[in-house]
């Protein structure tokens, strides 16, 4: 069985029991310029679609031990099928079976004896038809992406940090666990941007972004860049000494990136300070106390010397 394909040229799956109807669907295909796979069965059909990913499958309906709509409705449940279009291809076209193959998920049917010029412009409809959707999924996808996701540092945007940390509030409100917000802030950034310039700056908070991220081990937690200079962790299920602990070592992280920052008043290299703080929620609070009490904690910090944690 040939299993690569050259792009341009769409993958067609025939499943017939009858290797003569097999045959003429193969000819008539091929002409069209499709690729074609051949299956005399239903789990043979299942097979080949796990191992091949067709661009459509063309199933016939009555066929010893698994007939077309069980096929039809166990391909539904592959994890590979991303809707592959299934087109059934019917002797019967009472209204019971015509409704069965739309319940199980066929996309269209024609019936038996085949009319080619019908089978054609099907098929070829369907496939655009697939392609088309499968483009619009990956837009959409990429679109839900770009508004999550800062474009400079590719870490969670503002917009994501205020709707998971409301999301993960109300999580720890029900189950009355304390949720911990670090806020980090770039010590004398302005400076650094001044020195080095602006494109140079950008780099270095990429660095750093991704110095925090890598940092963050449990899938919960969440690193976002909070403003210019500024990210922000949200750790759920974090108590404050848990919460110190990561803070530090984000402070260390980034020293440890050596990033050269001749002019700082601190440090010869680029460094960090954190506030820290955390909370039990209840009815009577909301995550912004929390945010602004992290945010008290980086003041502290920035006061106290900077390059350093601080909690309230
Ligand atoms: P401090 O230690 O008190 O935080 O001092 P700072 O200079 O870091 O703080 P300040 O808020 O005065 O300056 C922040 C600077 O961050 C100023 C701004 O130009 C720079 N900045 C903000 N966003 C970006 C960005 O996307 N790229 C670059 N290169 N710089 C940025
Ligand atoms: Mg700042
Ligand atoms: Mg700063």
């Amino acid at each position: 069985m040939k299993t690569t394909f050259a792009e341009n040229e769409s993958l067609i799956l025939i499943v017939d029991d009858e290797e003569f109807i097999r045959m003429q669907l193969r000819l008539a295909l091929k002409r069209e310029g499709y690729q074609i796979a051949e299956a005399q069965n239903g789990r043979e059909a299942l097979s080949l679609c796990e191992q091949l990913h067709p661009d459509i499958i063309l199933l016939d309906a009555i066929m010893p031990d698994m007939d077309g709509f069980e096929c039809c409705t166990r391909l539904q449940s592959l994890e590979c099928n991303q809707d592959i279009p299934v087109l059934m291809i019917t002797g019967l076209d009472d209204q019971v079976s015509v409704d069965r193959a739309f319940e199980v998920g066929a996309i269209d049917f024609v019936t038996k004896p085949i009319h080619w010029p019908v089978l054609r412009q099907r098929v070829k409809r369907l496939i655009s038809q697939s392609q088309l959707q499968k483009l619009l999924e990956s837009a959409n996808q990429e679109l839900q992406r770009l508004v999550r996701v800062d474009q400079l540092t590719q870490v969670a945007n503002r917009r994501r940090f205020e709707e998971y940390l409301d999301q993960e509030w109300q999580r720890m409100l029900r189950e009355q666990l304390p949720i911990s917000v670090i806020i980090g802030d770039v010590d004398f950034f302005k400076l650094y941007n001044d020195t080095y310039g602006h494109q140079v700056g950008d780099r270095c908070l990429q660095q750093v972004a991704q110095a925090i991220k890598n940092t963050i081990k449990r899938p919960a937690d969440l690193v976002a860049r909070y403003g210019g200079e500024e990210f922000a962790v949200i750790l759920p299920h974090t108590d404050i000494e848990g919460a110190m602990i990561l803070a530090q070592i984000i402070c260390s992280v980034v020293r440890k990136l050596a990033i050269p920052h001749s002019n700082s008043p601190v440090s010869s290299y680029v460094t960090i300070s954190t506030g820290v703080a955390t909370l039990i929620p209840t009815l009577s609070s909301n995550s912004q106390e929390l945010v602004g009490m992290a945010d008290r904690a980086l003041y502290q910090a920035k006061t106290a010397g900077r390059d350093r944690a601080q909690f309230i």
